[in-house]
């Protein structure tokens, strides 16, 4: 039983969706199902009651809220999404209108038309729901005040109209303000979450992407590898002699010399390439779509532009060195053996005397 409920809930539902996209098809789905609901059954009963334009009205309505649900699952995209919501806004409003014009069974019909403004609220949103509430209430004041002696409106008293306006502009307001602080928490909380994934991801000193950032871009490379056989190298650069560095400037200055030889690297990279610091003093570059005869070439020049550029540290210039190890991502060499290789081809680099750029499939023995 719960079963087809639940998959009449969650239709046109895709995890490729916001939460709140995804939050609003399903209470599009309910509140269909609830506007068709009601509406055939007010509709049969005034139909049995002999009121045939009454529930021709109810059966339109529920017509529609039908239709509007289809439309969101059948045609999913957003513009269908907006239409089918503007379509049930309407029809609501269309409906309640037409109830307070009627009166409905007993003059009951215009206790529906505090329906109108949460609704309203929920799926037009703060300043698009204000206007449309605007708007009918403009419609609702003239249907009541503007037509005293008109047969086809109700009779209703002074100070029953009057107090329905108040008590509906009351509900209008509160609901606003409830759209308005739900609207702000959420772009709060959408902020907050977007600054934490962006921290997680990114290192404080250098502003680059940190291990966990390049190690999720080394699984989209590789995936995308994968499936366009495209394939892509990957190098560690270890700045040389940096205790020294450290030692002799200070942490802190130690700390400055990182940035701006992060900056050198940011600088030479080409704008499709990821630069990431891998560790303390080590960076990887992510060459998409080369192979590893040009990751060596680009990282010839990265390393002949840091050879000849003095670094500004307080006032003075210092000249700062580093040695690359490098590697091509294959179908035969994932991403984790490359990384490997590369630290090997690294280490000869170190093991020959520094400030070099050596491949992995240099090495004599791999
Ligand atoms: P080599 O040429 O063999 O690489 O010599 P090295 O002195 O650079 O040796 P190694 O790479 O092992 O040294 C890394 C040093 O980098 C040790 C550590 O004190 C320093 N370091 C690591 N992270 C940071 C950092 O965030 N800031 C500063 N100032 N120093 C760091
Ligand atoms: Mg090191
Ligand atoms: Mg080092």
């Amino acid at each position: 039983m719960l079963g087809p409920i639940k998959q009449y809930v969650l239709s046109g539902v895709n995890r490729r969706y916001k939460d709140e996209t995804n939050r609003r098809i399903m209470v599009v789905n309910l509140f269909a199902a609830v506007g068709m609901s009601i509406t055939f059954l007010l509709g049969s009963r005034a139909f049995i009651d002999g009121e045939y334009f009454l529930s021709t009205i109810l059966f339109s309505a529920s017509v529609i809220f039908a239709l509007s649900q289809r439309l969101q699952v059948r045609v999913a995209t957003a513009k269908a999404r907006t239409w089918s919501i503007t379509l049930l806004i309407f029809c609501l409003m269309a409906l309640t209108l037409l109830l307070v014009i009627t009166g409905g069974k007993d003059n009951t019909g215009p206790l529906w038309i505090y329906l109108v403004p949460p609704v309203t609220m929920f799926f037009a949103g703060f300043i698009r729901g204000l206007l449309a509430l605007v708007a009918y209430t403009i419609a609702c004041t003239i249907v009541l005040f503007g037509f005293n002696e008109a047969d086809f409106v109700a009779n209703y008293s002074y100070a029953f109209k009057t107090r329905l306006l108040y008590s509906f502009a009351t509900v209008t307001f509160l609901s606003a303000f409830y759209e308005y602080s739900r609207q702000k928490s959420y772009d709060t909380a959408l902020y907050l979450s977007e600054q934490f994934e962006r921290q997680a991801k990114h290192d404080h000193l250098t502003q680059l992407l940190n291990r966990r950032g390049a190690q999720q871009c080394l699984e989209r490379e590789y995936a995308r590898m994968q499936r366009n056989k495209r394939h892509f190298s990957i190098a560690i650069a270890d700045i040389d002699r940096f205790k020294s560095i450290n030692d002799s400037l200070g942490h802190e200055q130690g700390d400055e010399v990182l940035r701006q030889i992060s900056n050198i690297f940011k600088t030479r990279s080409r704008g499709q390439d990821v630069l990431a610091r891998w560790g303390g003093e080590e960076f990887m570059f992510i060459f998409n779509d080369t192979d590893e005869a040009g990751a060596v070439k680009a990282l010839e020049q990265i390393r002949a532009t840091l050879n000849n550029a003095p670094l500004n540290i307080n006032g003075n210039e210092i000249y700062i060195t580093s040695s690359f190890g490098v590697c091509e991502v294959t179908p035969d060499i994932d991403t984790s053996s490359a990384i490997r290789l590369a630290d090997k081809a690294l280490y000869h680099a170190k093991e020959h005397g520094r400030n070099l750029v050596c491949a992995a499939s240099t090495l004599p023995c791999r």
